[in-house]
């Protein structure tokens, strides 16, 4: 959450911060700014707001900048709400930052500072820091952030000018992403890599506790004592095609349409000799025979791709497997030992609760497995073992593209926990194999006419409140489906096991109530047919999702989504697609920011 940019060169840095920030917005959008040095003063220009709607009218009106160094943040608010004067950059005339995280200690700060005279004037943590960084500034920048840095409890990392030195700009990391981009000539600082891949592919990644002093010829980075440390350089693999809407209205239809390729990507590396392959990562079948549990952790989407995980483990391997959200697993004092292999799903792999979590299992002595889509992140550095999602940069704020690879990536991991478990043959397994390889291609059927969810869409655009309904993996997907579309629409859903409905919420029901009931697995079709009747005998409008070939009647459906059909096991993959869809389009026809609903962010990197 919240976007740092940084640039320092011989270029004009006022275009290159707010276009960097743009590839940022999804971080959060209830503020932007930048700070940048011109003729030897910090000068500010910041605005509530997206990009577009605040920044760009302020900068219009604030006439040219001559500035060469700056820095610039988008800001989702934590402390404070969205204002102009809680906007970053925060400072004084002599030093300016911007941050990402929390400071929580931050009201102590503000009360010694007080007390040594200083003034506040927002109500953001992000001010106790900057403040603080100016208290312990004697003219030594870096001594100026190691004492701050010691006194600041938190996670957070920073991106910092200071008037006395106007061709730099410094940075530090405590937890939340940073990295240092290096140009020709010319640096870069940015939380991901997307706000650079206009520019250069080359970064050096910051640990926690680095601090980086950054000139136009490059950056020294040494920790808190001083110490310079070598940094390796990295390299990005993503493209800057990829970080572009392609013709597309919104990012979240081209990742949706990115879906085929990107299940391809992720799956086929890791299938050797037809058989799911783990070497990467150091997993063997030794190693999965002594699991007791298999655990597998993380918030919204990614948790929905475990739940995934679990019904299709449990049923072909035989062993328990727990699902827990990271915010409730790591305050649960959960029953894991050092026997349990913990599956930790991020697609950022910033994730702040399931990096929390991570670090429990760590603890514990369990071995983790991070499933992450972002190279090099936290979460993929802490973890025991590590294995990429290769869904390319998600910029869309609703998870799809993400969601469906980690899901993907589920079955791999079944097959081969029940291969090794003995619950399956060789020979089977590649049959469930050769059966995943054709998921891409039903996956891009779904894609080839979209109408049908626009249509659905139209019905529920009206709608105050409605009911996913599904048993089983479509349960697992009802709940998928359901955080979908209140994400975007915000429309109020829920996600109900049918089953489940006559025990209470079935008194929600009223006419025309809107029921989504996703209905692929033929070997609970009847019983999930009997709940759409109980629903609309009671007044609901029904829309059910159900593979081409199953057939069901008007008493039970007023409208019907015909998807390709596959085995039972594997229709949440394509299941999946006109649920993301129906809600794009309800988001689209409510006229809402689908890329960027209001109140988000992606990359949860607070708690
Ligand atoms: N705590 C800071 C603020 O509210 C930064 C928030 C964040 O990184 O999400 O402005």
């Amino acid at each position: 959450m919240c976007g740092i940019v940084g640039y320092t060169g011989k270029k004009q840095c006022r275009d290159i911060l707010v276009n960097s920030l743009r590839k940022l917005e999804y971080r959060g959008y209830d503020s932007a700014g930048i700070a940048v040095m011109e003729d030897g003063h910090i000068k500010t220009v910041k605005a509530k707001g997206k990009i577009n709607d605040g920044l760009i009218v302020k900068l219009s009106e604030s006439g040219e900048l001559n500035a060469v160094t700056g820095i610039g943040h988008t800001r989702w608010a934590t402390h404070g709400e969205p204002s102009d004067i809680n906007s970053h950059p925060i400072g004084n005339s002599r030093v300016s930052i911007v941050h990402n995280g929390i400071i929580e200690n931050y009201r102590k700060l503000k009360n010694f500072l007080i007390g040594k005279g200083y003034k506040f004037e927002s109500e953001t943590d992000t001010e106790a820091a900057a403040k603080l960084i100016d208290y312990y500034y004697n003219g030594d920048p870096v001594d100026a952030i190691s004492k701050a840095v010691t006194d600041i409890e938190g996670a957070y990392s920073l991106g910092i000018i200071f008037r006395d030195f106007p061709d730099m700009i410094y940075a530090v990391r405590k937890d939340s992403p940073l990295i240092v981009g290096i140009g020709d000539g010319e640096m870069y600082i940015a939380s991901d890599m997307t706000a650079l891949l206009e520019y250069t592919k080359k970064y050096y990644l910051l640990d926690t506790g680095e601090i980086a002093s950054i000139s136009a010829k490059g950056a020294v980075i040494c920790d808190l004592h001083g110490n310079k440390i070598n940094k390796e350089v990295q390299t990005a693999t993503w493209d800057v095609s990829e970080a572009e809407k392609g013709g597309f209205e919104h990012f979240m239809l081209k990742e949706i349409h990115e879906q085929p390729a990107a299940v391809r990507k992720t799956i086929s590396p890791r299938i050797k000799d037809g058989l799911p392959c783990f070497d990467e990562c150091g997993l063997t079948d030794e190693m999965i025979r002594g699991y007791k549990h298999i655990y597998i952790i993380a918030c919204g989407s990614a948790m929905h791709a475990g739940l995934i995980g679990k019904y299709i483990i449990e049923s072909l391997a035989r062993t328990p497997v727990i699902v827990d959200i990271a915010s409730e697993f790591r305050y649960r004092n959960p029953l894991l030992t050092a026997d349990d292999l913990v599956v930790i799903v991020s697609q950022s792999g910033e994730t702040a609760d399931t990096k929390a979590a991570l670090e429990l299992a760590n603890e514990v002595g369990a071995d983790t497995l991070a499933l992450v889509n972002v190279v090099g992140s936290s979460i993929a550095r802490e973890a025991k073992m590590v294995m990429y999602t290769y869904a390319g940069p998600e910029i869309s704020v609703a998870s799809t593209k993400a969601y469906m690879v980690q899901s993907a990536f589920m079955y791999l991991l079944a097959f081969r926990v029940a291969l090794a478990r003995g619950r399956i043959t060789e020979e089977e397994c590649r049959e469930l194999v050769a059966k995943l390889e054709t998921m891409p291609d039903l996956i891009a059927e779904c894609l080839s006419d979209l109408d049908p969810y626009r249509r659905s869409a139209s019905r529920l655009v009206g709608a105050d409140s409605l009911l996913y309904i599904g048993r089983g993996l479509d349960y697992a997907l009802s709940m998928e489906g359901s955080l979908k579309l209140k994400e975007i629409s915000y429309i109020h859903s829920e996600s109900y096991a049918a089953g489940e409905l006559k025990h209470g919420t079935i008194s929600l029901i009223d006419d025309g109530m809107p029921v989504i009931a996703v209905a692929t697995q033929r070997d609970l079709l009847a019983k999930t047919i009997s709940n759409m009747r109980e629903v609309k005998t009671r007044g609901a409008y029904v829309i059910a999702v159900c593979p081409k070939g199953v057939s069901i009647d008007s008493e039970s459906a007023d409208d019907i989504i015909e998807i390709p059909s596959a085995d039972d096991m594997f229709m949440p993959l394509v299941a999946v697609v006109p649920l993301q869809l129906v809600a794009y389009y309800a988001s689209v026809l409510r006229g809402n920011d689908v890329d960027k609903p209001r109140n988000l962010a992606k990359s949860v990197t607070v708690e």
